[in-house]
């Protein structure tokens, strides 16, 4: 058994200080006992909270869920801890079907042994809307089709679709019929407020970037967004880089949704990497001062850090700690319905020690350290 000690720890309720964290792969308890057979590590006075949770995620350190190989999966999961997520779903593109379903079967198949937990396979498009394709690739949009991916939907988490197109309805039925643990989530999508108000009965509980790939919020039509802001069941993802949604919304956003928040990054490939010329599903992105585009200067995905997004979100609001880490942790864990994402006995010791400026110092996985991409194992494990 292992105590981390001498931290601040950010529960989904509170933070306390004068408390340790015992744990072995799982959490065991937050308590102020130390018991003597405890290997101790010292947090020396930095924040512990839950691993974050990305939903949204395309790539990182020059790797994408499209490139449809283990080393991609491996590269991405790996290089994100240092970002403090432990957990994200792979998500793909619109891309043709052999692509697509390369990159759906190479996650099925993947036998993870390091880095962040792939949770399973976020499917963004290709069931989208042409008008609002944003960086998907318009040629090869498809409509709503079961059967392009029912032999994968046992890794399949969650799917970003438009309601509004032709077959949306009886495609969002059927997955709610046969796979009511899938999240369905509305984006890349021209749904009126009236349609998508519908879609939401249907089952779509969750807004895919808020604000990004739909009409914008109009008084006279309040669109997607107006409907997802409305409806309490409906939880929205934001892209809080600064760039894709304007932080004086961040605020307004939290007192209309406390409780129905997700930070997400949407990075592409070059996540954790620097300036230059990247590839987002076969189109060419350019990557400068923080901003990822296509030649047409078409948002491309982003190149943001989750803990990044955290610390964007903080220093433009007057929200409290727990409420902005449950937007990576609890919020996102219990939209996909898994016991993850909190500090809670038997929960899998995942978890981050960040400072007050949200770097990340330490990562843990199943109890295992981490440390700037490589995994320390820890003696004495157990
Ligand atoms: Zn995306």
């Amino acid at each position: 058994m292992r105590a981390i000690v001498n931290a601040k720890i950010i529960t989904d309720r509170e933070v306390l200080e004068g408390y340790n964290l015992l744990f072995k792969k799982k959490i065991i308890k937050i308590t102020k006992e130390l018991p003597i057979w405890a290997k101790v590590i010292d947090a020396k006075g930095l924040y512990l909270s839950a691993g974050f949770i990305d939903i949204h995620i395309h790539g990182s350190a020059g790797f994408d869920v499209m490139d449809a190989t283990p080393e991609a999966l491996t590269g991405i999961a790996k290089s994100i801890l240092q970002t403090g997520t432990t957990s994200f779903l792979a998500t793909t593109m619109t891309m043709s079907r052999t692509d697509i379903e390369s990159a759906l079967l190479n996650v099925q198949n993947f036998k993870q042994t390091e880095g962040a937990k792939i949770l399973g396979v976020h499917l963004e498009g290709p069931f989208i809307n042409p008008i609002k394709h944003g960086a998907q690739d318009p040629k090869y949009i498809q409509k709503p089709n079961i059967e392009l991916i029912e032999p994968y939907m046992n890794s399949v988490k969650m799917i970003t679709l438009a309601p509004e197109v032709e077959g949306g309805k009886e495609f969002i039925e059927h997955l709610k019929a046969h796979y009511p643990h899938v999240l369905l989530s509305i984006g890349h999508s021209d749904a009126s407020y009236e349609e998508s108000k519908q879609s939401f009965k249907w089952g779509i509980s969750h807004t895919t970037h808020l604000f990004n790939a739909m009409n914008p919020l109009h008084h006279r039509e309040p669109g997607v967004a107006g409907a997802a802001l409305e409806d309490k069941r409906v939880s929205c993802e934001i892209i809080a880089d600064l760039i894709h949604v304007h932080p004086s919304f961040f605020n307004m956003l939290y007192k209309l949704k406390p409780e129905q928040l997700v930070l997400v990054t949407d990075a592409m490939r070059a996540g954790c990497m620097h300036c230059g010329e990247y590839d987002l599903g076969g189109q060419k992105v350019l990557v400068k001062e923080g901003e990822a585009r296509l030649e047409d200067g078409t948002l491309a995905g982003s190149v943001l850090k989750l803990n990044e997004a955290l610390k964007n979100f903080y220093e433009h609001t007057n929200i409290g700690l727990v409420e902005l880490v449950n937007m990576v942790t609890k919020i996102p864990a219990e939209k996909l319905g898994l016991e993850l994402g909190a500090l809670k006995e038997d929960y899998p010791a995942d978890f981050v020690l960040f400072d007050e400026e949200f770097n990340v110092h330490q990562t843990f996985v199943n109890g295992v350290m981490v440390k700037e991409f490589e995994f320390k194992e820890e003696s004495n494990e157990e």
